[in-house]
Parts: structure tokens; C-alpha cells; sequence
């Protein structure tokens, strides 16, 4: 039996990023990234793999044929809450909000339940836990255990296996499980999303036979506009549009022609519950200071 992995998709569109966002330029092009949807739906069939998509709902509202496609061809479909605005911005009623609405959103765009979520840009937002046991929610992949990366993220966890919520935060709901990331042993920097176009696919695939090695399951991460050709954008950093489009493509399949099962979070979140309700409490997932 081969090692499983989990090809995660955080869909959001070219526009609601962070860098588009902050930028000086815009686009007239709407809907960029959502070719990138179709090329995973067509990709993933073609090497018989699954995969969680974590959806921006407002994308489900404005192009919900283009969601319930993901749906349809058997995604898990999960949330990257309603406008990808950083939860770490926002009181504790908007993040709530945030997190119950997409909810609603997506369980009426594609008429099926909704168990996990993911934050924007890995940020956590005030009281998220409770928000999202509150909400009905199973699982959240919001932590990653990267190095501190001054500015962006890190430095904060050394979780690297599924887990109870309650190992990340003692205050959360019980029942709420974590899945968190996958980041190189020993670099500890993410084995996608920036990192994979910067170091190439070898590297990703080096990263996860070595958590396989292990008994980790790599869970790896892409962005629909990371598959497509950008517009250009005055203002948009160079690294995000570095290696988009073709380059990311052929990556993507590179790593699907791996032997690996490709599934999705909610399959190895259940599985984790399943197997050991209390994985890793003991071994702590805060990093000490000198870890850092
Ligand atoms: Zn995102």
C-alpha cells in the first residue's frame, strides 16, 4: 500500500490576496485563478487523486458554478472563510462571522457538508477555536511549523502530525481536531505554496518521502493563481508571480506522478481521531523559546 498525502487547494482568487490587495496597480481581468480550479479538476482525475479544496465563499457566491464543478468532482470542499481578509485583523465577532458565514455559504453552493477550514495567510484570528466548534466545524489546518520568517510567518509551532485542537491552544473546544501543515525536516520551511517555486519540485518530493519515512502524511498546499498567467499588476511583488503558470503546472504533476495516494484532510483527520484520540498530547506544540 502506498504512503498517502494531501494535495491541499487554497482558493482564492488573484484579487483577494494579500499582494494584490496591497498594491498600487489593478487588474481589469476578473476571475483570475479560476482556470487554475479546472486544470486540478482535470489533473487530479487523470492521476485518480482527491484533494480539499479550502474556498474563499465569496468565490462560491460570485462564480458558484465554478465551486460546485470542485464539489462534483468528488473535492472535499472546506473554508478559507468568506473574503480572505487576515483574521489576525479582525475582532472576535467579525472572525466568527467570518468563519460561520463561509460555512453557510459553501454547504449551500455545493450541497454538502462543510468540516474544515483553514486561515488566510496562516494568520489566527481571535477565539477561532471556539468560533469554529461553535460552527459546526471538525478540523482546522490553520497551523504551520515553519521557521520564523521575519514579516510573513513562522516560529510559532512545532505540531507536525494531526492532532487534538486542545494541543495547540489548552483553551479550545475538545472534539476539534488540527491538521496542521507540512514544512522539511530540519529546514523547516513549507514544502509548497512560495517554496516549491523557489526550490523546485525535488525539493518537495525530497520533503515528503522523508515525512512518509516518518508515518507523517505530507500535506502540502497550492493556489488556483499560482496555475495560471498572471496579469501584470503595478505594486505586485516579483515572488508572486516567480515560476506561475506552466512552470506550476508541470510542478503539480510532477508531484501527482509520485507514488503516493493523493486524499483529502478530512480523510486523514478522521483517520488520526480514529486511530489516537490524544495523538501528541504529551509531546507539546508550542515551541519553546530556544526552539525558535
Ligand atoms: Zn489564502
Amino acid at each position: 500500500m502506498s504512503d498517502r498525502a494531501v494535495l491541499s487547494v487554497d482558493f482564492e482568487l488573484f484579487s483577494q490576496t494579500p499582494a494584490y490587495r496591497n498594491a498600487a496597480g489593478e487588474t481589469t481581468k476578473t476571475g483570475v485563478g479560476l482556470a487554475g480550479g479546472e486544470f486540478l479538476r482535470e489533473t487530479l482525475a487523470a492521476h485518480d487523486a482527491t484533494a480539499t479544496c479550502f474556498v474563499v465563499s465569496a468565490v462560491a457566491e460570485a462564480f458558484p458554478d465554478a465551486v460546485a464543478a470542485l464539489a462534483d468532482t468528488g473535492f472535499e470542499i472546506a473554508s478559507h472563510t468568506h473574503t480572505h481578509r487576515h483574521l489576525s485583523e479582525l475582532s472576535a465577532a467579525d472572525c466568527r462571522e467570518e468563519i460561520t458565514r463561509s460555512k453557510a455559504v459553501l454547504e449551500r453552493v455545493t450541497d454538502e457538508p462543510v468540516s474544515g477550514f483553514r486561515a488566510p495567510s496562516f494568520e489566527f484570528g481571535p477565539n477561532q477555536f471556539a468560533a469554529l466548534s461553535d460552527a459546526g466545524y471538525r478540523y482546522d489546518s490553520s497551523v504551520v511549523p515553519s521557521r520564523a520568517i521575519p514579516g510573513w510567518y513562522g516560529g510559532e509551532f512545532g505540531l507536525h502530525r494531526p492532532a487534538p485542537a486542545t494541543v495547540v491552544d489548552p483553551a479550545a473546544p475538545t472534539g476539534l481536531a488540527e491538521l496542521p501543515v507540512s514544512v522539511m525536516p530540519g529546514l523547516r520551511l513549507p514544502l509548497t505554496g512560495t517554496w516549491i517555486r523557489f526550490f523546485g519540485p525535488r525539493y518537495t518530493v525530497l520533503g515528503m518521502r522523508l515525512l512518509a519515512r516518518r508515518g507523517i502524511t505530507p500535506i502540502l498546499y497550492v493556489h488556483p493563481w499560482e496555475l495560471v498567467d498572471l496579469p501584470a499588476v503595478e505594486g505586485v511583488p516579483k515572488r508572486v508571480y516567480y515560476r506561475t503558470g506552466v512552470w506550476m503546472r508541470r510542478a503539480v504533476e510532477r508531484i501527482l506522478d509520485q507514488p503516493f495516494e493523493f486524499t483529502t484532510a478530512g480523510a486523514v483527520v478522521a483517520d488520526a481521531v480514529a486511530t489516537d484520540p490524544a495523538a501528541e498530547t504529551a509531546s507539546g506544540a508550542r515551541e519553546s523559546p530556544e526552539g525558535r
